[in-house]
């Protein structure tokens, strides 16, 4: 896992809601080409997204917080098995 790696980690979710600079989204986007398993993270966080996107309009309200924390934890649970591939 490069240095790059945990950069792109550690600003993931700003990625997916699109809240990054576009200077920094270039060099994301530059680094998910070049690297399948932050890739593969990136679209894990974009289906997470997905999923409470798809709640809320059904049930119009927010996540309750220990949803977002156990989705959080199967987030990180999701990194650390990809990085043990
Ligand atoms: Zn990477």
């Amino acid at each position: 896992m490069s240095e790059k790696c945990n950069e792109v980690l550690a600003e993931l979710e700003a990625f997916v809601d699109g809240e990054l600079p576009s200077e920094k989204m270039g060099e994301f986007v530059d680094h998910l080409h070049e690297c399948p398993p932050c890739l593969h993270r990136a679209d894990f966080q974009a289906k997470v997204k997905e999923i409470f996107r798809k709640k809320c309009e059904k049930t119009s309200s927010s996540p309750p917080e220990t949803l977002i924390l156990r989705v959080r934890q199967t987030i990180r649970s999701e990194v650390r098995f990809t990085d043990e591939a």
